[in-house]
């Protein structure tokens, strides 16, 4: 993977797990992917609800990995 951590789309894999800044009304900062697309699917680490995220507002919010899904590529 020659991206690192420059602008552009965040590569984004099943079961990464984001922390975003804001949080979640259950106090949780940690989301992992469950779903990929035009939307991404989120499903909140510390309760478990599930919400569908635009990319862009995700790769605006994210403040970094907290854990790359198994399909991510080794840095
Ligand atoms: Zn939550």
């Amino acid at each position: 993977m020659t991206q690192t951590r420059a602008k552009g789309p965040v590569p984004f894999f099943l079961d990464d797990v984001v922390v975003l800044r804001k949080q979640h009304p259950c106090g949780g900062d940690t989301w992992r992917v469950v779903r990929l697309g035009a939307d991404i699917g989120l499903r909140c680490g510390t309760c478990g609800r599930r919400v569908l995220v635009a990319r862009r507002d995700l790769e605006k919010d994210m403040k970094r990995f907290a854990e790359r899904g198994p399909l991510a590529p080794a840095d």
